[in-house]
């Protein structure tokens, strides 16, 4: 019997099963496909540091470092945001991936590749993981289940953690050979180019990746019609994509995260930022916790009560951001084309800008999120902008009221 089966051999899996490897757990990670990092759905985009803090060294994986965005409103003058610092980098993501895999491995994990897992039964003494690899049925036994398998997570369903169907983002992303300057994230925003989210172009190395996530209509036609607009279009140098991908971002959100012998980390536990659907930095954080939580669990018994824990964990130190995170998501997901145009406007006022450049951290929303609550309304009335100023008021209002405690 393994001590852990981890489902899902991306970012998450492989960086929970190398910890616990390192521990002198018995680990088995599953991955369905017959490669780690391939295919690879993802802009690549990672906080400047945030790698080195997992103790992984990124010289070889950084392809750009990202020190502007500029921000394309659905109609008006581009925004530049930018403190003239390296904010974010665009890393190789397939080699990403298999440097983690390859450390997970070193560690002393096991990984099946073409191996999909097709079921869970969580019993009393254990748990069996049902799995079909290379035609054959298997069967792993475990102490403990870990679904790292992604947004729609398999052992999510089959253990009653997640309940399907889930909300998502639909994305897809082209890699092309463009002219985006170095050091620059292109964003793009309105209902024309990507209701519901945003659009996005980064430099890549020798390439680029033009890449957009929606809640409407399809996807690949959205980002097809991108690139021949005028946004992007003189800037791409050839139509022939190098890679052509899809994929979807989970609406970060409540999800059940553990449970008896089950947890569940990275994209299958939503844990991503609500604002811009970044899930690295966090899934990679999230799956530390769950490891010191899970190396608790082994030591002492796989009780629900221990696993909890990690559930508690994430809370403490992630649930401001969720929370602040999906109120503005939600806000967002309502503005009409105008409000945007509006914020963006004022974006270059300098009060506004000083405020922005002061509080805003890549990966952590929280602290600017706050500010904005509580000031984003004055100053948008100061700036003339009233009706957006109190229909922002009514919105974080109606979405930040204290639940009223129940009755003892
Ligand atoms: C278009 C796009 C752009 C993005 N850009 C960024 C970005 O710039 N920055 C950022 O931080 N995040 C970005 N993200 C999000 C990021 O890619 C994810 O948050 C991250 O990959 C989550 O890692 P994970 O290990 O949880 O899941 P995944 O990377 O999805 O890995 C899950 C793994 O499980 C495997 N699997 C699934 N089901 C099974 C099964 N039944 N059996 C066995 N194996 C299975 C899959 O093959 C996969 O390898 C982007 C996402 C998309 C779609």
């Amino acid at each position: 019997m393994h001590d852990a089966v981890v489902v899902g051999g991306g970012p998450a899996g492989c960086f929970f099963g190398k910890l616990l490897a390192e521990r002198g757990f018995n680990v088995a990670i599953l991955e369905e496909h017959a490669e780690i990092g391939r295919p690879m759905c993802c802009a690549g985009i990672v906080g400047a540091g945030d790698i080195e803090r997992f103790g992984i060294k990124s010289d070889a994986l950084v392809l750009d470092k990202l020190r502007r965005a500029v921000v394309h409103p659905p109609s008006g003058e581009p925004v530049e945001i930018g403190r003239g610092r390296t904010e974010a980098v665009v890393i190789d993501r397939g080699e990403f991936d298999r440097k983690l895999a390859e450390e997970a491995i070193r560690a002393g994990a096991e990984l099946f590749l073409r191996t999909r897992c097709i079921g869970v039964t969580l019993e009393k003494d254990g748990a069996s993981v049902d799995a079909k690899s290379e035609g054959k049925r298997v069967k792993l036994r475990a102490k403990l289940v870990v679904g790292a398998d992604g947004p729609t997570s398999v052992v999510g369903r089959r253990t009653g953690l997640l309940k399907s169907p889930t909300e998502a983002i639909k994305c897809a992303q082209a890699e092309i050979v463009a002219d985006i300057a170095p050091g620059t994230a292109e964003i793009y925003l309105g209902s024309g180019v990507a209701p519901g989210f945003f659009a996005w172009a980064v430099p890549a190395g020798d390439a680029c990746r033009v890449g957009l996530g929606t809640t409407e209509g399809n996807v690949r036609e959205k980002l097809l019609r991108l690139l021949k607009s005028r946004l992007v279009s003189g800037k791409v140098k050839s139509r022939n994509m190098i890679h052509f991908t899809a994929g979807i971002i989970p609406e970060s959100g409540r999800r059940r995260i553990c449970g008896e012998r089950v947890l569940l980390v990275g994209d299958a536990a939503g844990q991503v930022k609500p604002l811009t659907g970044g899930g690295i930095y966090l899934g990679l954080s999230c799956a530390q916790l769950a490891a010191d939580v899970a190396t608790r669990a082994l030591e002492h018994g796989p009780e629900g009560r221990i696993l909890k824990e990690y559930e508690d964990a994430v809370k403490e130190r992630f649930g401001k951001e969720f929370e602040l995170g999906t109120v503005m998501r939600r806000i967002f997901r309502r503005m009409s084309d105008k409000d945007l145009d509006v914020i963006l406007k004022l974006l270059s006022k300098p009060d506004i800008k000083e405020l922005v450049i002061k509080h805003a951290d890549f990966d952590k929303h929280a602290e600017l999120l706050s500010i904005l609550i509580k000031k984003g309304p004055g100053l948008l009335a100061k700036f003339g902008a009233r009706k957006l100023a109190e229909y922002l008021r009514r919105m974080f209002k109606s979405y930040t009221r204290p639940i009223p405690r129940a009755k003892a």
